[in-house]
């Protein structure tokens, strides 16, 4: 990719200049942002990297593939204690209605004492939530266009693009996710600081492909390391004060420093519970100690974990027990 223009000096430099420009304008705080997932059903279902396209003709009723709300309000619950951010909470087209969002938030809000963002679709019913509710995620996910209507066939971006600028005009905070393999090009990065510039973004989440199985991608290639921090260096340098956070898999938990110098204010996209307290929990930490910074919250203080009692409903009690049971067992011996 790009073999012949690739000029390692200027990346470098740009990081170097990218990492000066955050500390500049940000505290020396790293977050870990957890996306909270409402249910494994899309009704549109047809976005080419998604797992759930691949998954929508095998759920037979919709309703049985929606997350127990006790389950989502215990998960907040144990955010809250180990000092996790909700990167926002995140569901397919019709899993949930509105005011089912709407009551999900304001407990989320009881819990966390802040309102959450949302990344549950396209929608005309903002005018609906209220403090519970601090900003509106755009599913932008390729930052080039044509791409973005062949890979993203039920989400027009003009009516993405439409439901952000009424985000702010409700007063709400504005973000947009965005894929990096997907085929675009560095090139299309000048799209896409248009966009966040028109559409004045407050938040821009970055992901790296995660080539599932069934879908088209699967024999897909994830970014490089150094296209990545090219990318984000180069918002960074054109968005001082734009929150970013960047998305990397387990298997490359290496892009983690790079990823902070280049500029990402926190980072996302583990299978939290997982890693706690194992070799590649203590790996994230390390990572993000290696650039000079703090992490938000932790990912190995088993005393963190506090209580099997919820401090908040009763009913979330069985569900803490489990996140406590799956943080404590090692899944990687
Ligand atoms: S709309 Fe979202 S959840 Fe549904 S298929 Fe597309 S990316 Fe996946």
């Amino acid at each position: 990719m790009e073999q012949n223009t690739i000029n390692s000096t200027e990346i470098l430099e740009k990081i170097n200049k990218a990492n000066k420009l955050t500390l500049k304008n940000f505290s020396n705080t790293i977050s870990l942002e957890r996306a909270i997932f409402l249910s494994w059903w899309c009704d549109k279902g047809d976005c080419k990297f998604c797992y759930m396209s691949t998954q929508k003709n095998k759920i037979s009723d919709p309703k049985k593939a929606r997350r127990r709300v006790n389950n989502i309000l215990a998960e907040a619950e144990m955010c809250k204690r180990l000092g996790w951010n909700i990167e926002f909470l995140s569901g397919g087209y019709k899993s949930f209605t509105t005011s089912e969002i709407k009551s999900i938030a304001s407990n989320i809000y009881n819990i966390t004492g802040e309102g959450v963002w949302l990344n549950t679709g396209i929608t005309d019913q903002l005018e609906e939530y209220g403090k519970e509710v601090k900003g509106i995620t755009g599913a932008v996910e390729t930052a080039n266009p044509i791409l973005q209507k062949e890979i993203c066939p039920s989400k027009p971006l003009n009516d993405i693009s439409n439901m952000l600028d009424k985000a702010g005009d409700l007063g709400f905070k504005k973000a947009i996710t965005i894929i990096l393999g997907l085929g675009e090009t560095f090139e299309d990065i000048n799209y896409l600081i248009q966009y966040l510039k028109e559409h004045d973004i407050d938040r821009v989440i970055f992901y790296s492909l995660n080539p599932h199985p069934e879908t088209v991608y699967v024999n897909s290639s994830q970014p490089a390391s150094l296209y990545y921090a090219k990318v984000v260096s180069t918002i960074r340098l054109n968005f001082p004060k734009i929150e970013i956070i960047c998305g990397t898999w387990v298997d490359n938990l290496a892009n983690i420093g790079i990823l902070i110098l280049s500029g990402a204010n926190g980072i996302t996209k583990f299978p939290l519970f997982k890693m706690f307290g194992t070799k590649y929990g203590k790996r994230v930490e390390e990572e993000v100690q290696w650039t000079g910074r703090k992490l938000k919250g932790t990912f190995t203080n088993k005393d963190k974990l506090g209580s099997e009692k919820s401090q908040y409903n009763k009913d979330f009690n069985p569900y803490i027990k489990r996140y406590i049971k799956d943080s404590l067992k090692n899944k990687y011996k």
